[in-house]
């Protein structure tokens, strides 16, 4: 079992495919003409396997791929299938892009769940927020998911004066369509233009719902990273991730690996521990991964508190989101 020094124990591995991606959300990628790393410096699909197996090994159950966008790597669907051979529960969180190319992959590899981020429902405001203009074929494969079964999680980052004035849009399409809408606190990175008085709160989140809806809170459970809600009458449901004001590492159970082979212990964590070097050196990888497990900050990496008000972005050392995944 992988357990830090707060008993915390972490079954859960969220695993970063690539640092590309075919959309360009400003909040996420810095700049339109960032410099992917190198295939030769990424884990290669064996090494991914070496790597998820040691995992897997000391009680890790579930495995999350992401990236920057996990479904834009060549051999996504050959890593896929692999991990998929595993005993864990197997998921995605993508930007929804290409879904409509991967559905047989994604239903031989027996995926239940996925998350897929959309900010908006509005073409022209998606075209602003991710530079591309890709609104319909998100939207269009969301419910083709759906309609195959899938339990769809849609991300949504609020941001103040972009996209509140959405949230009960979003909330409208749930009464309907059985999708689970989680609205997400944004959060600070480098670069990603984060100031605090852009951040819309749970508490802000709330009010506007509860302003128009009748709301009853859902029973959450262990672990869980969102505070859930439902809406009588509707098929969906909605969720709040408040990582800014109600932060949840006290149930933490989630470590990451970046594309190039970096654990973080944290998404906020400044320390990342090469896994991978050491891997391609012939080292044991195990006690390196213990290693970085026992130096895991209490709360949000050791690097900020919900105090936000007062926090600049500059301050904190990580990397941009679209290099850690999300
Ligand atoms: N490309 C995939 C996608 O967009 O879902 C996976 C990677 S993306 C980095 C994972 C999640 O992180 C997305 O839901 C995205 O909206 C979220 N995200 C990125 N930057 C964020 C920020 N600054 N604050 C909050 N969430 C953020
Ligand atoms: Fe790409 Fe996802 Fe980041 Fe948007 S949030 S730039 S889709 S990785």
């Amino acid at each position: 079992m992988i357990v830090d020094k707060f008993q915390r124990v972490h079954n859960y591995l969220r695993i970063s495919l690539t640092d590309n991606c075919n959309l360009r959300c400003f909040y996420c990628m810095p700049e339109e003409d960032y410099e992917f790393t190198p295939a030769s410096k990424l884990m290669q699909h064996d090494e991914i396997m070496a790597i998820a197996k040691v995992f897997t090994a000391e009680g890790v159950d579930k495995i999350r791929l992401t990236g920057g966008e996990p479904l834009v790597r060549k051999d996504a669907a050959r890593i896929i299938t692999s991990l998929a051979e595993l005993p864990v529960t197997l998921t995605l969180t993508t930007n929804g892009t290409r879904l409509h190319e991967f559905l047989p992959v994604l239903k031989a590899a027996k995926i239940r769940s996925l998350n897929i981020s959309l900010d908006t429902l509005q073409a022209d405001k998606f075209n602003l927020l991710t530079r591309r203009n890709q609104f319909q074929q998100v939207f269009d494969n969301i419910h083709l998911m759906i309609n195959n079964g899938f339990h769809v999680k849609v991300n949504v980052v609020v941001m103040k004066g972009l996209n509140d004035v959405e949230i009960n849009d979003f909330i409208e399409w749930t009464k309907d369509v059985p999708v689970h809408v989680r609205f997400i606190e944004f959060m600070p990175f480098s670069g990603n233009r984060w100031t605090s008085n852009k951040v819309f709160t749970w508490q802000q989140i709330l009010e506007v719902v509860g302003g128009k809806y009748p709301i009853t809170s859902l029973a959450g459970e262990k672990n869980d990273t969102a505070k859930k809600y439902m809406v009588e009458g509707h098929a969906g449901t909605f969720a709040v991730i408040s990582t800014m004001t109600s932060p949840f590492c006290a149930g933490c159970n989630r470590m990451r690996l970046t594309a190039d082979g970096k654990m973080k212990n944290c998404l906020f964590s400044a320390e990342e521990t090469d896994l991978l070097s050491a891997l391609r050196n012939g080292q044991e990888i195990l006690p390196l991964i213990k290693q970085s497990i026992g130096n895991k900050a209490k709360e949000l990496g050791g690097q900020f508190t919900t105090d936000f008000e007062h926090l600049h972005a500059e301050d904190i050392h990580n990397r941009s989101m679209i290099t850690i995944g999300g």
